[in-house]
């Protein structure tokens, strides 16, 4: 199942879909049913807010980051009452009444325990109406019956919101496989934000990418299948996938190409 995550429309431009789409359909990644957009969810996710505000487990806040900037997390001034309510309003989780404390077992990185006094109320809804990813992806992955996520380590501490999430809407928990970040040379992540370039979506160019790609995650490909065709190389990937040998390192340089 693909999803695009496109609930903020400024960090979407025009045509960002078709393009992941083709860069996934060239390292052979294929997909069955159609494409799921966020964009389009705004009522299920309206429905998610509703039943929290009638558990009491959401609530409107009117402050501004700047008025709570000298604490570490939001200290939930609005938990009660909205301290201005003429202003306009976001939407945050009561962490204090959820889950507490939070733990879970990563598949990767074991055992994890987090206070949700430490996280603060996340925003599920922000000012400008736009969903936050919280909330989002919580509703969507139990609504596609998602029984595994697997992502990058620097989502790992999102989890708990999650988690308080999911126990608050009666959904059911996934297991949780948080990777080694791919940084590059100078420590930065690579990411659209660091200017990394994007990924190929010419067959040549995909091939030798996916060789190191399983590298990065510590499997075993045959070097001689560095330059075969993506499928070829995912058959043997998938048959030969094995989580043990993942090291639980949180950065990974990867050797140059
Ligand atoms: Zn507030």
């Amino acid at each position: 199942m693909v999803r695009i995550e496109d609930i903020d429309p400024p960090r979407c431009p025009p045509g960002a879909d078709s393009e992941i789409l083709r860069q996934l359909e060239a390292f052979g990644l294929q997909w069955d049913e159609t494409v799921r957009y966020q964009s389009a969810r705004h009522a299920t996710y309206q429905a998610a807010l509703d039943q929290l505000v009638s558990q009491g487990l959401a609530y409107p806040c009117s402050c501004s980051r700047k008025q709570w900037r000298e604490h570490a997390v939001y200290p939930g001034w609005c938990r009660k009452a909205a301290c201005e309510p003429d202003k306009p309003m976001a939407w945050r989780l009561r962490s204090d009444l959820g889950l507490s404390p939070v733990v879970w077992q990563d598949r990767l990185f074991g055992e994890q325990t987090f206070d949700p006094a430490q996280l603060g109320d996340v925003v599920l809804k922000r000012k400008d109406g736009l969903w936050a990813y919280q909330l989002a992806v919580v509703v969507d992955d139990a609504d596609q019956g998602i029984s595994d996520v697997v992502r990058g380590h620097d989502l790992l501490d999102n989890t708990p919101w999650q988690r308080q999430l999911q126990v608050a809407l009666g959904l059911p928990e996934p297991r949780y496989l948080h990777l080694p970040l791919i940084v590059a040379g100078n420590g930065q992540k690579l990411s659209k934000q660091n200017l990394a370039p994007a990924l190929p979506t010419d067959d040549d160019a995909a091939r030798p990418l996916l060789h190191h790609a399983l590298l990065a995650l510590d499997q075993t490909p045959p070097a001689e299948l560095a330059s075969a065709p993506v499928t070829d190389q995912l058959a043997v990937a998938i048959a030969d996938w094995d989580v043990a040998r993942l090291r639980p390192d949180v950065f990974r340089v990867p050797p140059t190409i």
